[in-house]
């Protein structure tokens, strides 16, 4: 069985899941698209109450939820309790503002009265990944409920329980089934419900090779789809940046979620004025980080989620020593059973080292000391991915001005980089295409359709092109 819940703290197996039935996925799919053609027929309106619902659900069984997060995945149990008050923001967000984003807009034209309307388009496939199990559902789900959108999750194989108890919430809620139907699919299980002609859209949040592979089935089935995937995103520190403040949130941006993170700050570009500072005091920072079980409050440095992720880590440090960087602070053993990595600080990592154009998925900041602002932006922008950043500078003026240059998706001046419903959030390059989120996500999946409505033809004083 694929599907298994292992508490990366202690590697103790809780709990195995199977693999879906063709009758499951043939149930889900006719479950699915039976709702669509009836949320066709209601308004949007109607479902706000439902997305309320599994809000205020959501923070109600806050502590149940957040200790499944903990206990399947390994993150400390306050970001645990942080990413179920996120989806519950989330979810009153969309219940609130969707109606009024998918108004019709109005054209002005010489053609008649026009308008785009923008309906539901059908069942979506969504593919989400382990670090945030409840976050990256949510970011999907809301959206689409308000839509009108039945979606059918598979989640990752290392997170099943977490998609389970989402699954919960929403039949709990009282949404109609076929709303979000999980089910434990295998990779071919994927493209097989891809192809179906009931799916019509297909959201994928993961690695490039997983958004690769699954891109690939949807562009095979013309389906549309979005993909959010990993990211190197650049940290600048401008010369004339306040280090209190850079380093305040520099290892928060590298270590928060165990560095498990698409936005974590991957690369530190630092003026060369202040690396030497930089160096010294995000070591500082990363020496008070204290490992331990991820459900004790006290404990700062959570495990990775799983004994793959660590090795995949740890080959990806042993290979950029070897290939001449220098560990400046960590890298050492954890003597405790479970899947931590003590954070760690690589500097000189030369162009042709293959750490340069990696993702670090974990704790491990790569740090470059530049001699120019033209240089700082240069090196953000010599990657393969652009997915977030962050630029940090005396003023926030002249960091929009460096911002302005970063090839990515999203990029923060002077502040830790958010992630809220009312805000955009993709990537460009490999970190993928399209928006989650906001009033784009909330259109990744609609059908924008135009409707000119006319009293009398007038084909002789008709203008454009008439078909
Ligand atoms: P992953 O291996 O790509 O897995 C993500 C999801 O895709 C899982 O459900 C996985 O299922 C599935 N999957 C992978 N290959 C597939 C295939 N060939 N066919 C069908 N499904 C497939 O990614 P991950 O390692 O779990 O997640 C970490 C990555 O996600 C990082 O690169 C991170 O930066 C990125 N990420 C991006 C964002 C964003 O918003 N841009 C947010 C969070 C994470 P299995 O578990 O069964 O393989």
């Amino acid at each position: 069985m694929a599907y298994k819940t292992i508490n990366p703290y202690n590697n103790e197996l809780i709990k195995e899941y199977p693999n879906a039935t063709d009758a499951e996925i043939s149930n889900a799919l006719a479950l699915g698209d039976n709702l669509y053609h009836q949320w066709k027929k209601e308004p949007v309106s109607s479902r706000q109450a439902k997305l309320h619902e599994i809000a205020d659900l959501m923070r109600q069984k806050s502590e149940e939820l957040a200790k499944v997060l903990t206990v399947e995945m390994g993150k400390l149990i306050g970001e645990a309790r942080g990413e179920v008050e996120l989806c519950a923001l989330i979810a009153d967000y969309f219940a609130d503002h969707s109606e009024a984003g998918l108004q019709p807009t109005v054209i002005k034209t010489s053609a008649g009265d026009a308008q785009v309307v923008k309906e539901a388009v059908g069942v979506l496939m969504m593919v989400e990944p382990w670090n945030f199990p409840y976050y990256q559902i949510m970011r999907v789900f809301a959206p689409n409920f308000m839509v009108g959108n039945p979606m059918v999750l598979k989640h990752s194989s290392n997170t099943p329980t977490s998609a389970v108890e989402f699954e919960k919430i929403v039949k709990e809620a009282g949404a109609p089934d076929g709303s979000l139907t999980n089910l434990f699919l295998s990779h071919d299980q994927v493209d097989q419900v891809i192809a179906d002609p009931r799916i019509q859209g297909v959201a994928l949040t993961g690695s490039e090779r997983g958004g690769s592979s699954v891109a690939q089935a949807a562009g095979k089935y013309l389906k549309k789809s979005s993909m959010e995937l990993g990211g190197s995103d650049a940290f600048v520190v401008l010369a004339d940046a306040d280090l209190d403040q850079v380093i305040k949130t520099a290892a928060r941006a590298r270590a928060y979620n165990a560095g498990q993170v698409c936005t974590s700050s991957k690369r530190f570009i630092v003026a060369d004025s202040l690396y030497d500072e930089f160096l010294k005091r995000m070591a500082a920072e990363f020496d008070k980080l204290k490992p331990g079980d991820p459900l004790d409050e006290k404990t700062t440095l959570a495990p990775l989620s799983s004994a793959k992720a660590k090795q995949t880590l740890q080959k990806q440090v042993d290979d950029a020593v070897a290939a001449g960087a220098k560990v400046y602070f960590g890298n050492q053993p954890i003597d405790l059973p479970g899947q931590f990595f003590q954070p760690t600080i690589l500097t000189d990592i030369a162009k042709d080292n293959p750490a340069f154009y990696q993702e670090m998925f974990g704790p491990v900041a790569q740090v470059y000391r530049v001699s120019s602002e033209e240089a700082a932006i240069e090196l953000a922008n010599d990657s393969h991915y652009g997915l977030g950043g962050i630029v940090f500078s005396g003023t926030a003026e002249h960091g929009k001005k460096v911002a302005e240059q970063i090839e990515t998706g999203m990029v923060f001046v002077n502040s830790p980089l958010y992630t809220l419903p009312e805000l955009p959030f993709g990537g460009i390059k490999r970190s993928g295409y399209g928006r989650e989120m906001s009033s784009i996500g909330l259109k990744a999946f609609v059908n924008e359709k135009l409707i000119v409505t006319s009293d009398h033809p007038d084909f002789n004083n008709a203008k454009g092109g008439l078909f």
